[in-house]
C-alpha cells in the first residue's frame, strides 16, 4: 500500500534527520526508504538544507529513479538538461543505413549544430555519403602474469590450440556476444589477451567483460602452465583512452564515410574551393597533427561524437577513443574528394543508457532505438550514421576555415598590404 500525504512527510523528515545526525549515508537511503524516487528527494533537500542552494531545477525530470537505480546511476538527485536539436537531412548511402536521415545532437555549444547541418547539406547536395563498416569487434583484454617468457610463450601456445574451449566459455555468459578474434601480445613474462566479439546492437563493454571473465576462468581451470590472471583489464582493450593500439587494429566499429563534394556547392554552400580546403586539410589536420604529436587527424570529430553520444545514452566517456581518426582530401578537377576514417567507434542501441526514455526517442528519430532484426544492423546502421555526421561537421569546418583564410587573403591581397 502507498503511503499517505502526512505518512510520506514523516518518513522524510526522520530520514533527513537521520543523514544530519549522521547515522546513516546518502547512499543507504534507497535501501532505507524502499524508494528510489523518494530517496532522491531526500538527498536532494538534504543537499539544499546544507550547502543553502536550490536545486529545483535539478528536482524536475521525467525520469523514474526506481528503474533506473542499480542499472544506470547511484546516489541520483535529478537529472541534467542538456538542449537537443536536429541536424539534417544527411543523405547516407550506406550497407545498413540508406536514405536521408535527421540527426539528434545534445551540446551547449552555440553554432555547432549550424556547422554540422551546413555540412551536410553539402554533402547530401553532392550526392550523399557513402558508408562502410570495414571491421567491427568489440575488445576486452585480461593482463596474464606467468613466471618466464618460456612459459608466456607457451601459455599463448595453448590458448591458439584452445581457442574453440574458450568461444564457448565465453558463450556460455551472452546470447548476443561471440568471441571472434584473440589478439596475444608479450611483454616480458606478461601475456595480454586482446579478446575482440561481436556483440550485436550493443556498445558490448559489459558484455565482452562479463565473458572475458568466464574465460579468465576457464583457462585458470583448464591450463596446466602456471599462470594467474593479474587483471580483467589490462589496458590493451584500450578503453576510454587514446591510443595507437585501437587506431591500428580497431575497436567497436572501424567506419569510413566519404563524399565527393561538386565544384558548384563547394563554391555555392561552403563559399569555398576545392584546393583550399585540400590546404587547410595537409597542414592543418596532417602536418599540425604530427608537429603536435596528436593521436588524432582530424579538425573536430569531437564535437559531433559528443553531441551524438549525449543525445542517444551512449557512454560519454568512450569519446576520447571514438573520436580518434584521420580526415583524407583528394582534389579531382574542381570536384573534392574528402573521407572520415573512425577505427573505433564504439556504439550501440541496446544497453547503457540507450534505453532511457529521451535517449530512446533521439535513437527512433534515426530508425535505430532498440534491437535490430537481425540484432547487429540497428548499431551497424547507427555507426554509418555518426560517421556520416563526423563527414558533414569535418568538411564544413576545413571549409569555413579555407573560406576565413581565402578571405583574409583576398583582403590583404586586393589592397596591395601583402607586398
Ligand atoms: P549491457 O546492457 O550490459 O548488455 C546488453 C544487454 O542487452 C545484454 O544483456 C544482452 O543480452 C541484451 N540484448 C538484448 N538484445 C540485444 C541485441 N539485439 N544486441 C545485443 N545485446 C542485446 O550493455 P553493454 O553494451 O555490454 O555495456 C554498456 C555499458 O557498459 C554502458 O553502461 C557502459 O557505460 C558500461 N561500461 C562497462 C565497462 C566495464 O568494464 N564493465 C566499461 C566501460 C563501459 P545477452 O548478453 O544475453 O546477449
Amino acid at each position: 500500500m502507498e503511503a499517505s500525504g502526512e505518512e510520506h512527510s514523516k518518513l522524510l523528515e526522520e530520514a533527513l534527520a537521520r543523514l544530519e545526525r549522521g547515522e546513516i549515508s546518502l547512499s543507504r537511503l534507497d535501501r532505507e526508504l524502499g524508494n528510489s524516487n523518494l530517496a532522491a528527494l531526500v538527498r536532494r533537500l538534504y543537499l539544499e538544507r546544507k550547502l543553502g542552494v536550490s536545486l529545483s531545477a535539478v528536482a524536475s525530470t521525467i525520469l523514474d529513479f526506481e528503474e533506473i537505480v542499480g542499472r544506470n546511476i547511484e546516489n541520483p538527485i535529478g537529472a541534467v538538461q542538456v538542449p537537443l536539436a536536429v541536424a539534417g537531412p544527411l543523405r547516407v548511402e550506406g550497407e545498413y543505413a540508406r536514405g536521408d536521415f535527421y540527426v539528434p545532437l545534445a551540446t551547449t555549444e552555440g553554432a555547432l549544430v549550424a556547422s554540422i547541418n551546413r555540412g551536410m547539406k553539402a554533402v547530401t547536395l553532392s550526392g550523399g555519403a557513402r558508408v562502410r563498416v570495414v571491421k567491427d569487434g568489440m575488445a576486452r583484454a585480461p593482463l596474464i602474469r606467468t613466471p618466464s617468457v618460456e612459459d608466456a610463450v607457451r601459455l599463448v601456445e595453448w590458448v591458439r590450440e584452445n581457442e574453440e574451449r574458450l568461444r564457448e566459455a565465453a558463450s556460455r555468459k551472452t546470447r548476443h556476444g561471440r568471441l571472434v578474434e584473440i589478439q596475444p601480445f608479450i611483454v616480458g613474462n606478461l601475456v595480454w589477451l586482446r579478446l575482440v566479439y561481436k556483440t550485436g546492437d550493443a556498445m558490448g563493454m559489459n558484455m565482452a567483460t562479463i565473458a572475458s571473465d568466464e574465460v579468465c576462468r576457464e583457462i585458470e581451470a583448464s591450463y596446466d602452465g602456471s599462470m594467474e590472471c593479474v587483471a580483467l583489464s589490462g589496458n590493451l582493450c584500450v578503453d576510454k583512452k587514446a591510443s595507437h593500439l585501437n587506431k591500428l587494429l580497431g575497436r567497436g566499429k572501424y567506419v569510413v564515410a566519404e563524399a565527393l563534394l561538386k565544384r558548384d556547392v563547394i563554391e555555392g554552400v561552403l563559399k569555398a574551393s576545392a584546393e583550399a580546403i585540400h590546404y587547410v586539410n595537409l597542414s592543418k589536420n596532417l602536418l599540425g597533427g604530427a608537429v603536435a604529436g596528436n593521436l588524432g587527424f582530424n579538425a573536430h570529430f569531437a564535437n559531433i561524437i559528443a553531441a551524438i553520444f549525449i543525445a542517444t545514452g551512449q557512454d560519454v566517456a568512450q569519446v576520447v577513443e571514438s573520436s580518434m581518426g584521420y580526415t583524407w582530401t583528394e582534389p579531382r578537377g574542381g570536384d573534392l574528394y574528402v573521407s572520415v576514417t573512425l577505427p573505433s567507434l564504439e556504439v550501440g542501441t541496446v544497453g547503457g543508457g540507450t534505453w532511457l526514455p529521451t535517449q530512446r526517442e533521439a535513437l527512433s528519430i534515426m530508425g535505430v532505438a532498440g534491437g535490430g532484426d537481425p540484432p547487429g544492423v540497428n548499431a551497424l546502421k547507427f555507426a554509418e550514421i555518426v560517421a556520416a555526421s563526423v563527414l558533414a561537421g569535418e568538411v564544413n569546418l576545413l571549409a569555413a576555415l579555407a573560406a576565413g583564410h581565402l578571405a583574409r587573403a583576398h583582403e590583404t591581397l586586393a589592397r596591395g598590404r601583402g607586398r
